[in-house]
């Protein structure tokens, strides 16, 4: 894209869920109108945006339609269809594009992609029948954890193995599905990098952070992560790479383990905002949400630099019951996505506690 497309200009988003929200709302901030394609009717971004499609992924016939209304297309949401994202390639731009997409689809592609760029992950094997199951546990060893190659989110789709009993009860568990092996990691602690990269190949990422899971999913954010300096900046060289390989126009997530000598290993990609982002959009001069608005509308991407260091907790289920203290909270900025059902493990919203770096409270 050479020009810029102007504020007013219509963006279509797939996917109707909390990330798709906080990009509208970033969207609006600046004057962009989105239109979210989603299947169900009450979701998080469908309240929030101008236009909405309440559709499968599989209907062409809305598909086609909306991809004609919009002027570009992004997505939230990673499990689209390749025929949903070759239709919708066909009659507007989509950005990031959907190579990237599909490499992160698939956890076998996207660690293949990764390695052949020179760029390390745990060591791993591609599973599809029982045969190389159990030679890619005898190749890597165990402890091991199994995962589907497709389809998993927040620890969906995978269990960690550490007798060949346990691997065969996962895999037949896991629908006997194309699934990757990879050896369980003894990781000191986990960071991941958002960045940006924009049409003419600028990048602007953030400071790595500190993530820590509970039961899979993501509990808190810590910005900056507490590595060593040199650790940090190489992996922020890690996230530059793998977005140039992608010639990604938009944002990445990488998501690294970190071994206690410092070496680094990339555990995944997701070319979309992330929940380990969100602590951006209170302590940074302009969020992760914008600056993929900023890419995919073709303007010059903003600046990452931080006014606060941030705390990020995710509010999970229940946790948003506390709503009302948490709002009482100084220096802490509340986030709900407007959910109405709170099941056991739902995101809810999120809460970032900032620690101005002025020192001002
Ligand atoms: P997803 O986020 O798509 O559910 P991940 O591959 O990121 O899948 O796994 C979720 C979490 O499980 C990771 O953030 C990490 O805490 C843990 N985990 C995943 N793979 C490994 C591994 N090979 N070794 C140790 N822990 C792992
Ligand atoms: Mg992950």
């Amino acid at each position: 894209m050479t020009t810029p497309l102007p504020p007013g200009s219509l963006i279509g988003i797939l996917g109707g869920g909390q990330l798709g929200r906080m990009t509208v709302l970033a969207a609006a901030q600046m004057g962009y109108r989105c239109h979210v394609f989603s299947p169900n009717f009450y979701e998080p971004a469908k309240e929030v945006a101008c236009a909405q499609t309440t559709a499968s992924y599989d209907d062409e016939e809305a598909v086609r339609a909306f991809a004609r209304t919009v002027d570009v297309v992004t997505f939230e949401f990673e499990n689209i269809p390749d025929d949903t994202l070759s239709t919708i390639a066909n009659l507007s731009p989509v950005r990031p594009n959907v190579e990237a997409l599909y490499t992160s689809q698939d956890r076998a592609l996207e660690k293949k992609f990764l390695n052949d760029q020179g760029i390390a992950t745990v060591a791993w094997q591609a599973v599809t029948n029982e045969f190389e199951l159990e030679n890619a546990a005898t190749e890597i060893g165990l402890p091991a954890i199994l995962k589907t190659a497709r389809f998993g989110y927040d620890g969906k789709g995978q269990s960690k193995v550490v007798t060949r009993e346990m691997l065969r009860a996962a895999w037949s568990e896991l629908g006997k599905t194309a699934c990757v092996l990879e050896v369980f990691c003894p990781f000191e602690r986990e960071i991941s990098v958002s960045l940006a990269r924009g049409h003419d190949g600028q990048t602007e990422s953030y400071v790595p952070v500190d993530n820590v899971h509970r039961e899979h999913i993501l509990h808190t954010t810590t910005a900056p992560s507490s590595l060593r300096l040199e650790t940090a900046d190489r992996a922020i060289v890690i996230a530059q790479k793998i977005a140039n390989s992608l010639d990604l126009v938009g944002l990445i997530t990488v998501e690294m383990f970190v071994l206690d000598d410092g070496t680094v290993l990339v555990n995944e990609i997701a070319p979309r905002p992330h929940n380990s982002g969100h602590w951006t959009i209170d302590a940074c001069t302009v969020s992760q949400f914008e600056q993929l608005v900023r890419a995919v509308v073709g303007l010059p991407l903003g600046s990452t630099v931080r006014h606060s260091n941030a705390l990020m907790t995710n509010l999970i289920g229940r946790d948003a019951d506390a709503w009302l203290e948490l709002s009482a909270e100084t220096n802490a900025c509340l986030h709900l996505y407007g959910k109405s059902e709170k099941r056991p493990g739902r995101k809810m919203g999120h809460v970032t506690r900032l620690s101005p770096l002025n020192g001002l409270p």
